[in-house]
């Protein structure tokens, strides 16, 4: 596996490459199986597969949640080997930002400015879009790869690569989650037991809100008032719930069709997401139809 800590670097390593595939990964590092079942969908599909590695200062509305952001760098480069990732581009802020940058991509609008955006304030969005940009032109990936638990995340993405007309495809890979439920990130280690107890009524919310919409039970506010209460009851500290369309965030006043059910909450000082897809995509619609199955956690190659 080759580490490139500069763009110039990660281009030349790229050249010669360029004759097959190439599947790019974009993290910021403390690696766990949901990056792995990113790079398993990546290594299935590419000839070259780079994870990028930055904690992007950016995109963090609090310098407290950046300063306790996990580093484990030599602990990332020996999952990343071991999941057979060729390249790493493991560049510092001076790299990505160089003295005197001015240039910021903005996605406007309800997609950025709702759920995360209206929380964590318009500049996250403006943050993920220009380092997922400033990735994309340094690694001119043919295909890059992203997690479904980050839904906002993907629309945004998606967007701002049709809008400026990058040449790569967007593939979204599911949400790998723990044994009980609760989907894996990196803030998850910062849970006390209780707190990470409390937390698992997120996962079970949005399950009951499944069967709800299987029980043709698919209004909205009753949708919301339910997963609200379960959550509530275990103690969390709700920030949303809504039901939108999983195309453009609108807000949605019954499930007739492709939904998600977007949820933030704290346990505690940390901050989870989740969502869940209330309906099955129709058949040749394009919100998801390329969601690439994740692998179960407990098949990962945690230590
Ligand atoms: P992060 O390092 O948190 O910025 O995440 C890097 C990528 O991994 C993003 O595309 C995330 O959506 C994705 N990701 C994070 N957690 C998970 C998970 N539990 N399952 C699938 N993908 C994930």
């Amino acid at each position: 596996m080759i580490v490139a800590t500069t763009v110039a670097e990660l281009r030349a390593v790229l050249r010669p490459r360029r004759a097959g595939s190439i599947g790019l990964v974009p993290t910021m590092g403390a690696l766990h199986a949901g990056h792995l079942a990113l790079v398993a969908a990546a290594r299935a599909a590419c000839d070259t597969v780079v994870m990028s590695i930055f904690v992007n200062p950016t995109q963090f509305d609090q310098q407290s949640d950046l300063d306790a952001y996990p580093t484990p760098v030599e602990r990332d480069l020996a999952q990343a080997a071991a999941a057979g990732v060729d390249v790493v581009f493991l560049p510092d802020a001076t790299e990505m930002y160089p003295a005197g940058h001015a240039t910021t991509v903005c996605v406007a609008g309800p997609i950025a400015e709702t759920l995360e955006g209206a929380v964590r304030g318009r500049a996250h969005f403006d943050g993920v879009a220009t380092i997922v940009a400033k990735l994309l032109i340094a690694a001119q990936p043919d295909d890059a790869y992203f997690g479904a638990k980050d839904a906002q995340q993907v629309v945004v993405v998606r967007r701002m690569v049709a809008d400026l007309g990058i040449p790569s495809r967007i593939r979204v890979v599911e949400t790998v989650r723990d044994p009980d439920g609760l989907a894996l990130s990196s803030r998850n280690a910062r849970l006390s037991p209780p707190e990470r107890a409390a937390a698992l009524a997120m996962p079970r919310a949005l399950d009951r809100a499944r069967r709800l919409v299987t029980d043709g039970r698919i209004g909205a506010p009753e949708i919301v008032a339910t997963v609200t209460r379960e959550m509530q009851e275990s103690g969390l500290d709700i920030e949303y719930v809504a039901v939108v369309d999983p195309d453009d965030l609108a807000p949605l006043s019954r499930v007739a069709g492709p939904a998600l059910l977007a949820v933030a909450v704290r346990a505690g000082e940390t901050r989870l997401i989740d969502n869940v897809a209330l309906a099955p995509v129709a058949p040749g619609a394009d919100a998801g139809v390329d969601v690439v199955p994740g692998r179960a956690s407990s098949e990962g190659a945690l230590p």
